[in-house]
């Protein structure tokens, strides 16, 4: 496997603030990493510098294997940072003729043409891009970013500010991506659109990486199961003492449990029953990231 990006305990600061925190992982040719963290995490901060925009406070990064930057980020690497912003009154092609100009493409008419077909603009070219909906701007960034067809691409929360129908389609333009051997790095406050996309995940929270890795391995850490009872006070007072816990959710009557590493659903059964406790629902959930991610957000 060839290693695309790699980096070496990374750290933002402004002023005082921490933006973001020792941040290390590596990624490799062909994977998909999704950042997943809620707003103000430090996912942009994080792409920004990687792509060169501003500079880290300490640590490193390499590229391709070299630490040289600069030309590499325009040619080998295509990105959508923060939300895209475009010349309202150009159409779809004279934006992607300025992105390409600072990208430093020449000769782009022909790839103009098929990254727009890529995204599905290629009979929307003519019309201002001031007229276009949210998933249509996004969708012309992400045209911006395949110019050139670079082997790493850069999203920064993709989808943000699109509707339902929009986000299916810019999920499967991405998924594509993705089987055409493209190197993604996408950022998300969304869990399920990182579970439905990436291969590999790493989760950040004020700055600081939580947890990492590919992502079946970070769906089979937890051990997760709801449960109800008619007398919900009740049963919320015993799992307050049962050992076989390492935690509970509350949601209205619902309660969500992770089970420590071993127990299984009968041991759970019998703990209530022992206590005289009747359940009236007792389900034991696909371990998801997003119940990983509410466990290690605390
Ligand atoms: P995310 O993209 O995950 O929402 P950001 O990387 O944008 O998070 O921000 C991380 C933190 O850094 C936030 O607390 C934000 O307010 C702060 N921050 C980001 N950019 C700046 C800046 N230019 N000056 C000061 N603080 C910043
Ligand atoms: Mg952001």
């Amino acid at each position: 496997m060839t290693s695309i990006l790699k980096v070496d305990h990374l750290t933002k600061r402004f002023g005082l603030k921490k933006a973001v925190c020792d941040v290390s992982f590596e990624v490799f040719s062909g994977q998909a990493w999704g950042l997943l963290g809620p707003n103000g995490s430090g996912k942009t901060t994080t792409l920004s510098i990687l792509l060169g925009l501003i500079k880290a406070t300490t640590g490193k990064f390499q590229w391709f294997g070299s630490h040289q930057t600069g030309a590499i980020h325009r040619t080998k690497i295509g990105s959508l940072l923060e939300s895209p912003c475009f010349y309202p009154w150009l159409n779809a092609k004279q934006c992607l003729r300025m992105t390409a100009s600072i990208r430093g493409l020449e000769n782009v008419e022909k790839e103009i043409n098929r990254v727009l077909s890529i995204v599905g603009l290629q009979s929307e070219w003519q019309f201002r891009v001031g007229t276009f909906s949210q998933g249509m701007r996004q969708r012309l960034a992400i045209a911006g970013a395949l110019l050139g067809e670079p082997k790493v691409l850069i999203l920064d929360e993709p989808t943000n500010g699109v509707d339902a129908m929009g986000i299916i389609e810019i999920r499967n333009l991405i998924k594509g991506l993705i089987s055409k051997g493209h190197t993604i790095l996408i950022s998300s406050h969304i869990l399920d659109e990182v579970e439905k996309i990436c291969s590999h995940v790493l989760v950040l929270n004020k700055g600081r990486i939580l947890d990492q890795g590919a992502i079946k391995d970070v769906l089979h850490t937890d051990n997760v199961m709801e449960i109800s009872s008619q007398d919900s006070d009740r049963l919320e007072k015993s799992l307050a003492t049962i050992h076989l816990i390492e935690k509970y959710k509350r949601d209205g009557e619902i309660f969500t449990l992770w089970l420590k590493e071993g127990v299984v659903s009968t041991d759970i059964n019998k703990e209530f029953s022992d206590k005289g406790i009747v359940l009236s629902h007792l389900e034991l959930k696909k371990s998801s990231l997003e119940n990983h991610f509410l466990k290690l957000l605390g």
